[in-house]
């Protein structure tokens, strides 16, 4: 099975889809051959922008590699305008990724998010420590299973 499988151009069930082939109405900010970049229609702060591949894939373990540079090349030339016009000093960048993580349109897709000072949006987390031996088992766990292709 080649990583493609999993992928189409189109899913005609896909409301990311169907804003690629024009189906439905978005604020598009730019595009090129791979990649649609919008404004999300709920955003978290105004100008909350969206860079979605144009390949129908899941998450972000079903992306060809081959769309990895172009995805994040968009990402920061959103990022970059967004900072500029808004005169931010900071923003997010990130990407849900399953529905106990917070998805709701499974087409891979990363957020370019404006944030403020103050604006209370947070990670609540509590941070863990590893118990002795702990870090290393889990380091030598995903070692195995490492793939570089
Ligand atoms: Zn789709």
């Amino acid at each position: 099975m080649d990583r493609f499988t999993k992928c189409r151009m189109v899913a005609t069930d896909c409301t990311f889809c169907r804003i690629i082939s024009r189906k439905l109405p978005a604020e598009i900010l730019f595009e090129d051959k791979h990649v649609l970049c919008i404004l999300d229609i709920n955003p978290i702060h105004y100008g909350h922008a969206l860079v979605i591949p144009k390949l129908h894939c899941k998450d972000f373990l079903e992306l060809p590699q081959e769309y990895l540079p172009g995805i994040f090349h968009s990402a920061q030339v959103v990022a970059r305008a967004v900072v500029s016009c808004l005169n931010l000093e900071g923003f997010n960048i990130f990407s849900n990724n399953g529905r106990i993580a917070g998805q709701s349109v499974f087409h891979f897709h990363l957020h370019v998010t404006p944030r403020y000072e103050d604006d209370n949006i947070k990670f609540v987390l509590k941070l863990k420590s590893y118990e002795n031996g702990e870090m290393e088992k889990y380091a030598k766990l995903i070692r195995q299973h490492i793939k570089m292709s």
